[in-house]
This record gives C-alpha cells, structure tokens and sequence, in this order.
C-alpha cells in the first residue's frame, strides 16, 4: 500500500498560534517498531484505512519513525499546578504530528505518546513503556464507552528499545486521538510567560476550535469561562457517577474541551469509600474520589485568572464576573450528579427528597463495604439478598422507601429495569482485571486476555450476556491496589 493510501488527512491549526505555544520537532529513530494493538473501529472512524495503517509505512507513522503528508510535529507548551503548585511543563514525551480531518469533518489531534525528548522533557527520557500504554488504551476506551467524554487510543507500537524505569522495560508509543490537547495549562503558561495578545490568540483559538457559536455572543470570554465550567461539572460528575479516579487532576491535565485526559494513576473503585486514593504520590489524598468535584473547581479558579484581563478592562469588574460563574460550578455539578444518580435508581421526575434517598444508600454501601458497581446491578437486576449488606434492616427499609419513591410517578417495571440498565454499568475495567491481562500481554507477549477484556467493555452496558468472570470484585484478601504516573 502506497502512504497516501491510509487515508491522513491533516491540518495543523495549532501552528498558527504564536511560536511561544509550541517547538517544532525531528523525529527520533528507534529499532524496531511493531504494531500491538490496533483500534480499527476508531481509525476508520477519523478516515484511516486500518489494513493500510497496519502495513509497515503505517506502523512507522504510529511509531514516529515517518511522517505523513502534511504532519508538522511539535510539542505543546504548558505549565500547570501540580498537586497545587505552578511549575513549567510542557509536552515532555509527546508530539503532536496535527489534527486529522475526519470525513464527516471534526478535527482531530493526532498524538504520539512516548516517542522521544522534546524541549520540555527536563530530566525525563521522552519515552513510555508498553504496559502504562497498554493500561492508557484499555481504559479510555473503557471510559469512551461508559459514555464519559475522553481522549481515545488508535493504536500501540513497541519500539524495540528498552526503557529504563527501576528496571528495563518494553519502550512504546501510544497513538491519543483527542477533540484537543488544549489545557487550564495552557492558559497558565501563556498568562505567565507571554502578553495579553497571546492569552487573547489562545482564548480566539479554543472559542474557534470547542465553542464557535460564542463568537456572537457580547462577553466571549466569559462565555467560554462559563463553558469550560460547565464541561468539567458535566464531566466531573460522570467520574462520580461510574467511581472512576483520575488520581492526577493538575491543572495540565484539565482540558478546554471537557474530555478526560492522561491516564496514567487513574483507577476505578471497587468497594465504595470516598477517600479512595490509588495514586502512589498522592499521600495527602488531594485527588481522592470525594474531592475531585472540589478540585475540579480550584482547577477552574485557575483557568478564570488568566481569562480576567480579557474579560473587562475593569478589572474589578472582571473580577466579580468570574466570581459569579465559578459559583456555579457546585449547582451545575450537583445537578448533573443527582440527576444520574436519579437515573441509576429508575427515577424519572425530581422530588427534593431524592438527595436523601441517594445519600442513605451510598452511606450503607460505605458501612457494609459494598462493590460500588456492582450494587447497582444487583438494584437493576432486582438481586438484592445474600450479603451483609442487602440482610440488613436499615438496607431493607431503605429498599422500601426506594421502591415506594419508584411508585411516584406510576411507572411499568420494565421501564425502570430499563432505565437502571442504562445507566448502571454491568462492567468496568476493574483493577485486577486490567493487571491480569497487562501482565499476559507485557510477561508472555499474550495480547488475547486484553482484547476479550476490551470487547466486554465495549458494551458495558449489555445486560443480555452478563459475563460473571468480569463482574466479579477483587478478593477481600487483596493489598490495597497502588497507581503509577
Ligand atoms: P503527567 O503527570 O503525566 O501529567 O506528566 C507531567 C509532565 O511530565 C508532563 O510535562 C509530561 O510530558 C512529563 N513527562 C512524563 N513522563 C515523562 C518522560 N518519561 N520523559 C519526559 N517527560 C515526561
Ligand atoms: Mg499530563
Ligand atoms: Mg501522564
């Protein structure tokens, strides 16, 4: 097959952006590149032909080794508050080869995650081992669909180079497919070491590229304050709602566009508690599950500083303004949690003592150390016995309270069955799951345990074919899971 065969069709907006935004880069060489995986759903998706991309020209693309028609790479400038302190960052192990236009027209960036040193590596080696890409592409496909907003994972290459972490490992290179890599970082970065024109071109480019029908609106840059607000509520209360941990929520990994990104310690939680912490490096629990809402606006508050001086030349006045729309970020989110909350419990209509019932539950499920995910299967299916849990009394008339709300208003039970199996997971990649199988593939070179786990979790929601072998929690006697950068 001929390069142009594959089907790159790419723009490099970005580039148009003030130098200070990024570095051009060259390609790195390395040994031996070779395709692992490959997500042939998502490239035809974006327009790529998946038998071309897996010929050699187009492992070599995936592996940075070539270019294709039109790729301009470069590494993104940013900085960031990391774990709440500001620090210069930047694309440290990743390129940006540009934004692939998709026949149905969306723009896409197209980047490779662990191909080499960039400007802004600092004392890193700019590569990435197989299992964290690996783990990458497993779980934000996984997120992709449960429905929550995320970057997707096209492909991973082994560079048959060693990486030396605290032993020699398997180098890799991870395709991300991303609506952007525009971040509060990036903003931070240009507040802090470029001119108001550069915030100004920064805050144009992400109106134009996320949210174009603002530009008619009188304060854009409100306007997109105000939508990234919105974005990350909505985003932030999925997380809630599926017990997923990000376990890193740095400013540099919050995006404009309102999509997950950068998996690296994320991790979804098993037994319900919520000062669950998986994270390694995050001793004092700053990313914990209960506080990622919390974070999420600190997170914000550091996005607005930056846009004040675009929004008033009053700059008091651009002060309250800000004010005002970070207020309400807790009711945008609190809405868009209880709401999902309502959905998982059948619940079709709205009544102020919904909070409440929701709260009651999750309080028991915490008591009796209950499987978060698996306690609302067992509600959907209607299979609530034979736990220490669901024997309780207090769980018992917190039952007849439930189905007693599920009679206003009248409803078949068939419609809330089905309801509840929308919005109730019968999967997610769960920790010692997703172990097993990087370790088939990253120890035995076994790549069939990750893609039947990856089939499975591409219908997380399918109900007809419950397979018991992925549902089932970690056992009591396992050490508590710990989560890598
Ligand atoms: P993260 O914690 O994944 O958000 O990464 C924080 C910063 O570290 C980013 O600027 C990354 O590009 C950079 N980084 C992570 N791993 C490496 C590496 N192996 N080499 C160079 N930079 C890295
Ligand atoms: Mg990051
Ligand atoms: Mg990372």
């Amino acid at each position: 097959m001929e390069k142009n065969d594959i089907g790159w069709n790419l723009e490099n907006s970005y580039k148009e952006l003030p130098e200070l935004f990024y570095t051009p880069l060259e390609l790195e060489t390395v040994s031996a590149p070779k395709l692992v995986i490959l997500n042939r759903l998502l490239a035809e998706e974006i327009g790529l032909d998946s038998e071309a991309l897996m010929g050699q020209n187009g492992v070599n693309i995936l592996a940075g080794q070539a270019l294709p028609a039109n790729a301009k790479p470069i590494a993104q400038a940013y900085a960031g508050h990391q774990f709440g302190y500001f620090t210069m960052l930047g694309d440290g192990r990743a390129m940006l080869i540009g934004e692939q236009i998709t026949p149905a027209g969306e723009r896409f960036d197209i980047q490779l995650k662990g191909s080499g040193k960039t400007p802004y590596s600092r004392s890193g080696d700019g590569r990435a081992a197989l299992g964290p890409m690996l783990r990458e592409y497993l779980i934000s496909e996984a997120m992709h669909y449960l429905g929550i907003p995320t970057s997707r994972s096209l492909a991973v290459v082994t560079t048959g180079d060693p990486v030396y972490r605290e032993n020699p490992l398997k180098g890799a290179v991870l395709t991300r497919v991303a609506a952007s890599h525009l971040r509060v970082g990036t903003f931070e970065y240009a507040a802090q070491w470029g001119t108001a024109t550069d915030v100004k071109a920064l805050a144009d480019y992400a109106i134009n590229r996320h949210f174009p029908l603002l530009a008619s609106e009188q304060n854009v840059y409100l306007g997109l304050l105000d939508e990234v607000i919105k974005a990350q509520a909505s985003l932030i209360a999925k997380w809630q709602l599926v017990g997923f941990i990000h376990g890193v929520m740095n400013t540099d990994n919050v995006t404009i566009s309102g999509e997950t990104i950068d998996y690296g310690p994320c991790a979804f939680m098993d037994r319900y508690d919520p000062e669950t912490v998986f994270s390694s490096i995050d001793l004092q629990g700053r990313y914990a599950y209960r506080n990622q809402p919390n974070i999420g606006l600190w997170n914000l508050a550091r996005l607005a500083e930056t846009l004040i001086p675009l929004i008033d030349n009053n700059q008091e006045q651009a002060l309250k303004l800000v004010e005002a729309s970070l207020r309400n970020f807790p009711s945008l989110y609190q809405a868009d949690w209880l709401q999902g909350m309502r959905l998982k419990l059948g619940i079709v209509n709205e009544e102020p003592d919904d909070e409440r019932l929701v709260a009651d539950l999750l309080g028991l499920m915490k008591e009796y150390q209950a499987d978060y995910t698996n306690t609302f299967v067992d509600l959907t299916l209607e299979k609530t016995q034979s736990s220490e849990l669901y024997e309780s009394d207090a769980f018992k008339a917190w039952l007849d309270r439930w189905k007693g709300r599920l009679e206003r208003p009248a409803q078949t039970n068939q419609g809330i069955k089905q309801l509840m199996q929308q919005a109730n997971p019968v999967v997610i990649p769960r920790n010692h799951q997703v172990e097993k199988v990087l370790q088939a593939a990253n120890e035995q070179g076994d790549l069939k345990p990750l893609q039947q786990l990856l089939e499975v979790l591409q219908s997380p929601y399918d109900y007809d074919s419950l397979n018991q072998q992925y549902m089932t929690p970690p056992g009591s006697s396992s050490r508590p899971y710990k989560t890598y950068c």
